[in-house]
């Protein structure tokens, strides 16, 4: 691997002034451990498939997201925000492009980030094209739409995107706009997302936009299904999270989800995207959760046992799985236990399931729904990979 001009950017907890984008970016501290620049392993020897850039500005993102770690109104240095559970150490942009030539084997994908600022537009595109010197691997662009004119995107292809993806994050209006919009102070609109969706559609075609949505802000499980089914139908797919509560946040102390919610939305959204099943052939009991997937129980079996709608849902790398008789893509961006601490209860699965944990999955699917307090809370646990006192996400 050549490391030609390794200037060496402090980690993440001195100085930052003016060391921004397109100069510096932040990486998510998987891609820092993947490109050598951090020490540490993964539980489960998890491998990180996708390097995750993010965008970085003296003052953070001007919007004000209420679960977000790089909201403007949360109270904390530049070097401190966190994005999706995890720290983003800051590296020079000539330090990451110079890893990248050659890039490490299990690396598929770059994931450009941008946050709610102008320059990010402008900024986005200079950093994507200096990793298209270097590599040929595909690259994605995270966009924030409320600042991006919509002919932006076919420049962002020209840049070297192939692929689009779009944090809508809430389910609903009403969500969107309590916790991004006008509850917060925020800039955001819901509309304003939705048609970004339509035109990154238009420039990059049919599968090539993910939606990202979170599980957890209050939204019910009809409510979420439909809105990934809303994303299908205008030619997106959608990149599913589970809530988790950022320290700092204005949403610090609001629970996780619990499980069996996120596993059944899980499901749906894998039926959605691949076709299987539309929402609109799904049940829904009188509280909006899911008593019915409107696919053949035999066949739905099948689905569950390969693992594959539990596994991080995001843009893909070279892996492809045959189910029936479709291709399933595998996300290359897994990131690792983004958005849930190594354990029992993996949200997202970064590598393929093992039997132990469908046994696990299955169990809670058909859980019975969770007291308000959470008192009652069945102990689930492997009876192998158990993380014993590790503190962390990564090992050292
Ligand atoms: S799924 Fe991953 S690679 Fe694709 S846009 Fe989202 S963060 Fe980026």
């Amino acid at each position: 691997m050549s490391h030609a001009g390794t200037e060496t950017a402090p980690d993440s907890a001195t100085a930052t002034a003016e060391r921004e984008s397109p100069e510096y970016v932040r990486l998510s501290t998987a891609a820092a451990m993947t490109l050598g620049l951090k020490p540490g392993r993964f539980y489960r020897n998890a491998r990180l498939h996708c390097l995750n850039l993010l965008l970085t500005y003296e003052g953070g993102c001007i919007a004000k997201c209420a679960y977000c770690g790089l909201s403007g109104e949360r109270a904390c240095a530049e070097a401190d925000r966190s994005f999706g559970r995890v720290d983003w150490p800051l590296h020079s942009t000539d330090e990451v492009v110079a890893r990248l030539d050659p890039p490490p084997a299990e690396i598929e994908r770059v994931c450009i980030s941008m946050v709610t600022r102008k320059r990010a537009v402008e900024d986005v595109k200079t950093v994507a094209r200096r990793i298209r010197e270097a590599s040929d691997l595909p690259i994605s662009m995270l966009v924030a739409p409320t600042l991006v004119p919509h002919e932006e995107y076919g420049k962002f292809r020209a840049a070297g995107a192939d692929r689009i993806g779009i944090a809508v994050d809430a389910a609903t209006p009403g969500i969107f706009d309590r916790y991004r919009g006008a509850g917060v102070g925020g800039p955001h609109k819901w509309e304003r997302y939705w048609e970004s969706v339509v035109t990154a559609v238009g420039a990059f075609g049919e599968g090539h936009v993910g939606v990202h949505l979170i599980v957890g802000l209050g939204e019910t499980e009809r409510e979420m299904i439909e809105t990934i089914q809303r994303a299908r139908d205008l030619g997106a797919v959608t990149h599913l999270f589970s809530f988790f509560p950022e320290k700092s946040s204005s949403l610090e102390g609001r629970a996780q989800p619990e499980i069996g919610r996120y596993r059944r939305v899980q499901l749906a959204r894998f039926l959605i995207d691949e076709k299987f099943a539309s929402a609109r052939q799904m049940a829904f009991d009188e509280s909006g959760r899911i008593t019915g997937f409107g696919f053949d129980d035999a066949r739905l079996d099948e689905v569950v046992a390969s693992g594959l709608p539990f596994r991080t849902s995001g843009c893909p790398g070279k892996t492809v799985v045959r189910l029936f008789t479709s291709e399933v893509e595998v996300g290359s961006c897994n990131r690792p236990y983004a958005n849930c601490l190594p354990g029992s209860e993996i949200r997202n699965f970064p590598f393929e399931p093992d039997k132990e944990d469908i046994a696990l999955v299955r169990a809670e699917l058909t859980a019975a729904p969770l007291p308000a307090s959470g008192e009652g809370r069945p102990r689930r646990t492997r009876t192998s990979h158990g993380i014993g006192n590790l503190a962390g996400w990564w090992e050292v």
